[in-house]
């Protein structure tokens, strides 16, 4: 992965680790651009692996190809996109990312040491190259950036979860069971939870926060005021408040 950043200021290391449709994603985004952060997705990597493998007929029960399938991709993100947009083979990798056929065999692919091996060695060069981040996944706060200034851990019910993400495919005009997607999220958070490495955890020292009953802006305001709280002495000097 190309790593090339720019930066300036003290590092600041924000993890958010939680199940699937906590708000990880789009309160992060939020959250890093309200704090002056970079932001990174990490299951837009899994995702782009899982990708990678079923485009080029990679067998997916052969961990080592698929890792060095992936090693040999080149991933890497165009941090002047907004937000950043994956690169795979030097081709960017957007709609393709959210398909149903990703979505069924990633939790098999995330659950491969190799695989996540290759992905902790991106993700900690990303890192290095910008070191003002604000990263979500499963295993950021445990094991990627266990030295992480502030962590923190999401989660909501499952039903919550669900509705939130029927919500976003029905604005998408799709038509979806709001079941079929709750016990889609049980069996992956079972998968994530079960694994022998990197499985989803709270990593030691993270805060807690319940999103089931906040909205997205109270998720928002929650996070700022444990991030501004926690971050050391001057890291977040220059970056607007919550009014400014
Ligand atoms: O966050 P998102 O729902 O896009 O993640 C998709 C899948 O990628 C997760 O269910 C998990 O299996 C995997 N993942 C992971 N470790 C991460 C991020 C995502 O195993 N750090």
């Amino acid at each position: 992965m190309s790593v090339a950043g720019s930066h300036s200021g003290q590092p600041l290391i924000v993890t958010i680790d939680g199940p699937a449709g906590t708000g990880k994603s789009t309160v992060g985004r939020e959250l890093a651009r309200r704090l002056g952060l970079e932001f990174l997705d990490t299951g837009a990597m899994y995702r782009g692996a899982t990708a990678l493998v079923l485009d080029r007929g990679i067998d997916p029960e052969n961990d080592h190809a698929v890792a060095a399938a992936v090693a040999a991709a080149k991933l890497r993100f165009d941090w002047t996109a907004d937000p950043p947009t994956l690169i795979c083979h030097e081709k960017p990798l957007t709609d393709r990312l959210r398909q149903t056929d990703v979505a069924d065999l990633i939790s098999a692919l995330a659950a491969q040491a190799q695989l996540r091996a290759v992905m902790v060695e991106l993700q900690r060069a990303i890192g290095r190259a910008h070191p003002r981040l604000v990263t979500e996944g499963r295993d950021q706060g445990s094991v990627v950036f266990p030295d992480a200034q502030v962590k923190i851990y999401l989660h909501a019910s499952p039903r919550v979860r669900a509705e939130r993400r029927a919500g976003q495919f029905e604005s998408a005009g799709q038509v979806v069971d709001v079941n079929e997607i709750e016990q889609e999220l049980i069996r992956r958070d079972e998968r994530d939870a079960n694994r022998a490495v990197g499985p989803l955890v709270r990593p030691d020292g993270a805060i807690d926060v319940d999103t089931s009953e906040l909205t997205f802006d109270e998720s928002l305001d929650v996070l700022e005021s444990i991030v501004r709280d926690q971050a050391p002495h001057g890291a977040l000097e220059g970056a607007a408040n919550r009014h400014g």
